[in-house]
């Protein structure tokens, strides 16, 4: 975005009563504007309680951060993926609304891109551009909501970077999820690769959030080869960082682990794994990700039952596991597939590029 716009999603209550005072409406107007964009969650151009000419003026003033590129769905339409380019420098960033019969969650991105490179990432192997701002994160889970018939009530930060080496904007925007939107601090989850500090700071903050912790090896000799940030902060210091973060009372946790056939998917890693989580249990559980296989990657994903087996052996371990089902994967909109610099929409008889005049050339 350019250096000193506000968009729509990035004015704070207090910036928005502040611009409509300046223009002479009345106090209530604020709380007006506000209540419809977060409470109710209606676009701006919706809330016809309020005049088409003030309307207009405050489109103009707080414009929009991301720009539809293409838009893609999967899953009989349950699943739904955006391509954005972020406003001013067009950074291209990814968001995927998944719907369920009574509810739907939203997956977004903190970065374009990503500076931690775990091998088999494909955001990771695009390196990284930019961090988004708190209004562009906040910003995806409304165009979301937008199209989606179904009550977003859950956010998962599992989209494209580390939401925690962009720690301020990803918690102004957890705060305004929660006292915007009004999503329940449980039902945000904060997925990281194990940045410490960042742990350590999330566990100070007010809101008790999900935290899921992204270990993929069950060893130092391991992580490092898959997640590079493991040789700054090593196995045992995330899991007492993760630690630190359950006794802060009330805060949920859970590992995330990619199933990775032939790497780490063996018995004994189940084992192993078993022996250095076990201390968390019941409180923590493991959810184990089928690899979505990425062109930068070798190896490919376990086999579902060795999935399955892994899972059983951790819940014999003492350790609580799923196996998560997932979503897009045919659109690139799984975990890990995000990725602007390849597969743009994934199956072309189901993607459609969304023309809003707007698209950049040459991508
Ligand atoms: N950077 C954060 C959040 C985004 S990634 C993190 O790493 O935790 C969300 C989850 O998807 C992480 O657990 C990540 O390790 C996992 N993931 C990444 N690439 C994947 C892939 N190719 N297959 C399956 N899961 C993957
Ligand atoms: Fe970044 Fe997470 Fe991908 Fe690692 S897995 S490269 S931390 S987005």
């Amino acid at each position: 975005m350019n250096e000193g716009t506000v968009t729509r999603y990035g004015a704070s209550a207090g910036e928005l009563a502040d611009l409509l005072a300046g223009w002479g409406e009345p106090a209530y107007r604020a709380r007006q504007v506000w209540d419809g964009l977060y409470r109710q969650r209606r676009p701006l151009e919706e809330l016809t309680d309020v005049g088409l000419p003030l309307r207009s003026r405050l489109g103009e003033a707080l414009p929009l951060g991301l720009a539809p590129l293409h838009a893609s769905t999967a899953d009989d339409g349950e699943t739904l993926k955006w391509l954005w380019a972020a406003g001013g420098d067009g950074a291209s960033v990814e968001t995927v609304l998944m719907r369920y019969p009574n509810r739907a969650t939203v997956c977004v991105s903190t970065q374009a891109g990503c500076a931690m490179g775990c091998t088999f990432c494909a955001t990771g192997q695009a390196g990284f551009e930019r961090h988004l701002s708190a209004g562009e994160v906040v910003e995806q889970v409304a165009r979301a909501q937008h199209a989606s018939p179904q009550r977003v009530g859950n956010i998962v930060f599992m989209g494209m970077g580390e939401p925690l080496a962009n720690y301020d904007a990803t918690w102004a925007a957890v705060e305004r999820l929660h006292d915007g939107f009004g999503i329940s601090a449980r039902h945000i989850t904060v997925s990281t690769v194990g940045v410490v500090p960042g742990m350590r700071r999330l566990a100070a903050e007010r809101l008790p959030v999900t935290l899921a912790v992204s270990l993929h090896a069950p060893d130092d000799a391991l992580r490092d080869e898959l997640v590079p940030l493991n040789r700054r902060y090593p196995l045992a210091e995330v899991l007492a960082a993760a630690r630190e973060y359950l006794a802060a009372s009330g805060r949920r946790l859970s590992f995330e682990y990619a199933m990775i056939g032939g790497v780490n998917d063996a018995p004994a890693q189940a084992d192993a794994l078993a022996r250095r989580l076990r201390g968390f249990s019941p409180a923590a559980h493991v959810n184990l990700i089928p690899l979505n296989p990425t062109p930068g990657f070798g190896a490919p994903a376990s086999p579902p039952r060795r999935v399955a087996a892994f899972a059983e052996r951790l819940r014999q371990g003492g350790v609580g596991a799923t196996v998560r089902r997932n979503r897009g994967t045919e659109i690139d909109a799984a975990c890990g597939q995000l990725s602007t610099r390849h597969g743009l929409g994934g199956n072309s008889s189901r993607s459609a590029p969304v023309t809003m005049g707007q698209r950049r050339g040459g991508s």
